[in-house]
């Protein structure tokens, strides 16, 4: 819930296999399964293992579901906050939580925090600071520093941050020992869509003309949460029309729908 401003704590159930596409990223972020997993094996050498990571891509591409599935295939468990959630805080609140969460995590070390929108809070200091200024944010921040710093490489604790906005984030949040790895989270090609449809349409009662390349092929630009929302309008719309089955046809109406309300949010914002 958002009052609690942090969640977690839990193991999760999501593993790769949630996740379609993004053969690249899940390369990536393999190795720091195996970090979370045998961290013994890595310090031997006297290497120090990354403590975070900076996802990074458009909305709605799995940059969630791909920190959940990280924690999923580690077995371990999942701490996560949201950086929007800490404009406007009262003074002292935000940079208290901080610190509340990493103590947390600590004790149930190895696991993973996950940050969303973390250029929220890692705003570059220096510029587009908004009049008046909002120095909590700036508190929540030099703690989240603090903090990145106080653990060591071999607390177990690995930190995930997502942002669409990487030219924004202070400097600070990229030097070594910090977010010191990208990996891009980017929009599915067709073949991605495919996949990614792939996985959804999997718990749908299904006419046998539901093809996913030819869905694929009338999404482009659709992000994985936009396929997702086009299977369950899909299955809504031909429950709807009193089907046994979702058909082609449903989907084509949902396809139509998801778009017309991109349509409007794009005007909206504009
Ligand atoms: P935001 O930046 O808006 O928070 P995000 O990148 O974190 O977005 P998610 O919240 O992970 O995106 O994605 C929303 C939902 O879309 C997921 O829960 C999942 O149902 C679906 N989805 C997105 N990407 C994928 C994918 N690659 N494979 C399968 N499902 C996906």
């Amino acid at each position: 819930s958002r009052a609690a401003l942090f969640e977690g704590g839990d193991k999760v159930k999501i593993t790769f296999k949630d996740v379609a596409g993004l053969e690249e990223a899940k390369e990536e972020v393999q190795e720091i399964v195996e970090f979370l997993k045998n961290p013994s094996k890595f310090t031997v050498l006297g290497g120090k293992i990354p403590k975070g990571a900076l996802l990074v891509g458009p909305p709605g591409t799995g940059k969630t579901l791909l920190a959940k599935a990280v924690a999923g295939e580690a077995d371990v468990p999942f701490f996560s906050l949201s950086g929007s959630d800490f404009v406007e805080m009262f003074v002292g609140v935000g940079a208290a939580r901080v610190r509340d969460l990493f103590k947390q995590a600590k004790a149930k070390a190895p696991c993973i925090i996950f940050i969303d929108e973390i250029d929220a809070i890692g705003r570059s200091r220096s510029r587009g600071n908004v009049p008046g200024g909002n120095d909590e944010r700036e508190n929540t921040l030099n703690s989240l520093l603090v903090e990145m710093d106080g653990f060591g490489t071999d607390s177990g604790v690995i930190i995930l941050a997502a942002t669409n906005r990487p030219d924004t984030l202070d400097s600070a949040l990229l030097r070594p020992g910090r977010f010191d790895r990208q990996i891009s989270v980017d929009k599915p090609d067709i073949i991605g869509r495919t996949q990614i449809f792939g996985v959804h349409l999997k718990p749908l009662a299904l006419s046998p003309d539901v093809d996913a390349k030819k869905l694929a092929a009338q999404t482009p630009g659709f992000a994985g949460a936009e396929i997702a929302n086009v299977c369950n309008e899909a299955a809504l719309i031909a429950a709807r029309r009193d089907k046994k089955m979702v058909t082609m046809q449903d989907f084509q109406d949902a396809i139509d729908r998801v778009i017309g309300g991109l349509e409007k949010k794009n005007k909206l914002i504009s």
